[in-house]
């Protein structure tokens, strides 16, 4: 493809290739990159997994999460990140790989609750009565009420204490699950 017909499709994304003195393997990399950025684009407009990525997560550019920094541990980091990218075992993802027809959305309910609601992220962290006991332990740190919205939980400050908040949520969840 010629470096004009390239930033022609760029150019909707701001993206165009202003510099055509570069070495041809640093352009190769520059072509590459942000042709990874518009596949990010439209795989973001067109599946519901990365709707609901984008969700989770305050800022849909792509590039380094600053998140990623404040939280120290590595296990901690890598629960946290699994969760924002919906690497997860809430119904509301399981639903949606059950084969060969997925669960309805609206149906995919909670275990663990007799409320009657879906359970998503929202569900998990903010309001399944399920983890108040979870709650109470960390309501001093966190900003932790039902109507709490759940992206002002997620950009809070304290990611490393989000991140044991989440693990903590997620042991229990299993327990109860495992109940024998
Ligand atoms: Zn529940």
């Amino acid at each position: 493809m010629l470096l004009a017909q390239v930033n022609e499709r760029l150019s909707t994304y701001n993206l165009c290739i202003d510099n055509d003195q570069l070495p041809p393997c640093a352009r190769l990399k520059q072509l590459a990159e942000r042709q990874y950025i518009i596949h990010h684009q439209v795989a973001a407009a067109d599946s519901s997994q990365v709707r609901a990525y984008l969700g989770l997560n305050s800022s849909a550019q792509y590039g380094y999460k600053e998140y990623l920094s404040r939280v120290n541990n590595a296990q901690l980091r890598r629960s946290l990140a699994c969760f924002r990218c919906v690497n997860h075992k809430l119904q509301i993802e399981l639903g949606r790989q059950v084969k060969p027809v997925k669960v309805p959305m609206q149906q995919r309910y909670c275990k663990l609750c007799n409320l009657g609601a879906v359970e998503d992220e929202d569900h998990f962290l903010l309001i399944c009565p399920a983890y108040q006991s979870v709650r109470e332990r960390f309501k001093g740190s966190l900003p932790l009420t039902a109507i709490t919205p759940l992206a002002e939980l997620l950009s809070c400050q304290q990611q490393g204490i989000l991140a044991r908040f989440l693990v903590q949520c997620q042991i229990v969840r299993f327990e109860l699950l495992h109940q024998t």
